[in-house]
């Protein structure tokens, strides 16, 4: 079997900027995630949004191997996406559906609802008709108040889906609102409400998995892993808060590198970019590299962000546009054009995380990471730990 090396990678790939998945990072938060967890409970690797940025194809495949056994996304086409690339694991569209053509899309995929409403559970009944069985997790509204039946009003609710035989209740589950908050109470109070719904109504003996715990709440109480944990942030190897970093080791699986496209003098007073919100101050050299807010750099990090060339700090300048955006490389006299920077990920001593503009910008590195979407090419490292198709896959 061909392996690519980490060498090769930057051989065989000369694009203008790229994204590098460390596949062999996602296996390793996954077994650190199982470390965490009884061996009757499952891990779900929650993968939607693409994998948030990550590749949701590599990303499951990655995880399944790890020892996940079951795989979470958002919507119907996230899920078909995985089935067509040949993973078997059970798949819960967590978003909501509800229409009949997608009841149509969900058994012939093979793709598990989440049931929020009677109203939903009629539909779905009446779509299901006779002759078939749709499998379904009723999604339980603890706290959260956004998808599912609130937590008090769930009895009824599970007596009108017990009622449907074309309906199987394969799981039941809610969602945290503050899991990543250093207080608890909150989180408790869900958990209370959560283990009330499931004493009266009579679910705990059925044969049905009983999940509750994102990555934060899997990380922070063991009482709430039930059968199922729904881990998608810890996947990717970023804690959910800070307070949590002793719990597991976890590895960002994400990188971004970009080439020096052209490197220039310039006089002292010379404006750089759009609305020429940095100005050179003293003669200066600066490079310029091929990637924007439109590949996912958001342009509000402009004159805010620090990145790294051969583990030195290099900071941007102006504002970044859509496609470009340009570095003070005054310090680096060596400097070529072809050379890469790292602007997301480590580079000898700079470590650079989503984290770290999620702080600049005032936002979650959920959100950080879901912003790179497929614009960028990317490139697959230690790929050989689990296939040997292409390394490139966009
Ligand atoms: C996105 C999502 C998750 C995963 O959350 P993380 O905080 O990224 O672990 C779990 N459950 C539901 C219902 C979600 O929507």
């Amino acid at each position: 079997m061909f392996s690519w090396g980490e060498a090769s990678i930057e051989l065989m790939y000369r694009g203008r900027a790229w994204v590098e998945i460390d596949v062999g990072a996602i296996a390793h938060n996954t077994r650190q995630l199982i470390s965490l967890l009884e061996p009757t409970t499952e891990l779900m690797s929650v993968v939607k949004a693409d994998a948030y940025g990550h590749g949701a194809v590599t990303v499951a495949k990655a995880a399944i191997q790890a020892g996940a056994t079951a795989l979470g996304v958002a919507t119907i086409p996230e899920g078909i996406e995985l089935r067509k690339a040949g993973l078997t694991a059970p798949i819960l569209v967590l978003g909501a559906t509800n229409k009949p053509d997608q009841v149509e899309s969900l058994l012939r995929w093979h793709l598990q609802p989440s049931l929020c409403t009677p109203k939903q559970a009629l539909i779905f009944s009446e779509t299901v008709g006779d002759r078939r069985v749709l499998p379904v997790h009723l999604a339980i509204d603890t706290g959260m108040s956004r998808l599912g039946v609130r937590w008090d009003e769930a009895k009824e609710f599970i007596q009108l889906v017990q009622g449907q035989p074309n309906l199987e209740i394969v799981g039941i589950y809610s969602h945290c609102a503050t899991a990543d908050d250093p207080d608890p109470s909150m989180m408790q109070e869900q958990h209370r409400r959560f283990e009330r719904m499931l004493d009266t109504c009579g679910l705990r003996e059925h044969n049905c998995k009983i999940h509750f715990a994102n990555s934060a709440a899997a990380m922070s109480d063991a009482s709430l892993h039930y059968d199922m944990v729904r881990a998608g942030l810890a996947t990717y190897g970023l804690y959910p808060s800070p307070h949590l970093k002793a719990r597991i080791d976890l590895r960002p699986a994400l990188q971004i590198k970009a080439r020096i496209t052209q490197v220039k003098e310039l006089p002292a007073g010379t404006g750089v970019s759009y609305g020429h919100r940095f100005v050179a101050a003293q003669d200066m050299k600066i490079g310029v590299i091929g990637i924007g807010y439109a590949d996912g750099v958001p342009r509000s990090l402009s004159n805010r962000v620090t990145f790294s060339i051969k583990g030195q700090p290099v900071s941007q300048i102006g504002a970044i546009t859509m496609d470009q955006m340009m570095l003070d490389v005054t310090h680096l006299p060596d400097l070529q054009e072809g050379e890469i920077v790292t602007v997301l990920g480590t580079d000898g001593d700079q470590v650079m995380t989503a984290d770290d503009w999620a702080e600049t910008l005032g936002t979650i590195s959920w959100e950080i990471l879901c912003g790179f979407k497929n614009r960028l090419p990317r490139v697959t490292k230690n790929r050989s730990l689990w296939d040997s198709e292409a390394v490139v896959s966009a």
